[in-house]
């Protein structure tokens, strides 16, 4: 397979302030386009060490690509650099400088002396012209390799990529194609995930399988490579099956969908209108729902009952059995998911009572420990967690798997 390494240029890169956000669109393209990206990175605006990073690019990949660094000021040296490190003169090409001259014009200014360092063009490369922007691009062939310099803000390397870049790629890649897909996982645990799965996708070199732990959900990425786009899905589709069969309702999206669209999705082919009642999460499971496009067509409203004498004034918890009971427990989850959609005249009742800490944990009733509950016309169910991390963590758990006791209703 072909491959590729990114190299982005900026010292503003390797500061806490700004990210490289270009490597991975351009490493989603690359994959789609067919090729494979072995490495990236990031280096400041340094003579040395981007010359020492071209060159020993150049020796182990057929596509690197350049981004950032194309200004007209004194610290944008990927130009001068690429130009050396490639062992090419640099010449002012003259219809590129009209051109920057005339965009210069319509912006309604003349243009600074300085960026007439931005028509300066290694020989033999070809220009990529910029609409969005006044650095171009470059693209060259060089011993068997193919050298691309996109400028760095986004919203000029994208489009320059796609239309100038991403064809020939195609071409050179030989027609191999990539596909990726995500499936989320909730309520198993990452050992039992891969226990239950690994007989299935050890078996197979491609796709390619990945297994990521994140907050809440276990994540499997697969990654295929075909003939062809279909070809790639095609293979993606087995073995997403396989993986299906084994992990079952467990798997609560196959094309890296949010929990919440998941849920949402359902109440809205199903008709059902649904209410939240919240302590520990503070609204997060409304903030979450109410999230997503369109929710308001089941979404009907949350309440965060944060104190024992709301959950009694909002809900109808009886005092007695806060008094009784305790606010974290099974019950007064249960009384609070029955009053919220009582109140609410909706289909279902969601409610959600913890201790997320760091204090406020007791032996009986320590921090993590989280009651979730859900009401219809038909019965009142609730789940009892333990949960493990920090109250940040422990909140967005215990959203998730409210989110998830309504799912799996809904299946
Ligand atoms: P430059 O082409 O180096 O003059 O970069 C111009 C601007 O583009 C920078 O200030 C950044 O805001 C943005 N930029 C450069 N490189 C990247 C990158 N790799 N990812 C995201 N933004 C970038
Ligand atoms: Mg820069």
């Amino acid at each position: 397979m072909l491959t590729a390494e990114i190299v982005a240029v900026g010292s503003e890169l390797l500061t806490p302030f700004r990210t490289d956000t270009n490597s991975l669109w351009l490493t989603d393209r690359l994959n789609s386009a067919g090729v494979e990206v072995k490495l990236k990175t990031i280096v400041g605006d340094d003579d040395a060490r981007l010359e020492e990073t071209i060159r020993d690019a150049l020796k182990r990949s057929g596509v690197v690509i350049l981004t950032g660094g194309l200004g007209p000021t004194e610290d944008d040296i990927t130009r001068k650099i690429a130009a050396r490190a490639l062992g090419r003169r640099l010449l002012l090409d003259e219809s590129v400088l009209e051109d920057i001259k005339a965009k210069f014009l319509r912006w309604g200014r003349k243009m600074p002396e300085i960026n007439a360092r931005q028509a300066m063009v290694m020989e033999g490369a070809e220009v990529l012209p910029n609409p969005n922007g006044s650095a171009p691009g470059m693209y060259l062939e060089h011993e068997g390799r193919v050298v691309v310099l996109l400028p760095g803000p986004p919203r000029e390397m994208k489009p320059m990529f796609d239309e100038r870049v991403f064809a020939r790629l195609v071409g050179r890649a030989g027609g191999l194609r990539v596909a990726r897909r995500v499936m989320r996982v909730a309520g198993l645990g990452e050992s039992a995930v891969d226990e239950r799965i690994a007989p299935v996708y050890t078996q197979y070199k491609n796709p390619q399988t990945t297994i990521l732990f994140n907050s809440s959900e276990i994540e499997i990425h697969l990654t295929a490579q075909g003939k062809s786009e279909a070809e790639a899905e095609l293979l993606l589709d087995g073995l997403a099956g396989q993986i299906e069969e084994r992990l079952g309702d467990s798997i609560f999206a196959f094309r890296g969908e949010k929990m919440e669209e998941v849920v949402g999705l359902r109440l809205a082919v199903a008709g059902f209108t649904l209410a939240t009642a919240e302590s520990c999460t503070g609204g997060l499971v409304a903030h979450r729902l109410t999230e997503v496009p369109g929710s308001s067509s089941y979404f009907m409203e949350g309440v965060v009952t944060y104190s024992n004498e709301s959950k009694t004034r909002l809900l109808g918890v009886p005092a007695g059995l806060i008094e009784s009971r305790g606010a974290v427990s099974a019950e007064v989850a249960e009384a609070m998911a029955e009053g919220v959609k009582r109140r609410a005249e909706t289909d279902f009742g969601l409610a959600v009572t913890g201790v997320a800490g760091p204090g406020g944990g007791t032996d009986e009733k320590p921090v993590g420990l989280v009651y979730v509950a859900l009401s219809d016309d038909a019965h009142t169910e609730h789940k009892r967690l333990m949960l493990p991390g920090d109250r940040h963590l422990i909140r967005w758990r215990a959203s998730q798997f409210a989110l998830d006791l309504l799912r799996r209703r809904l299946i």
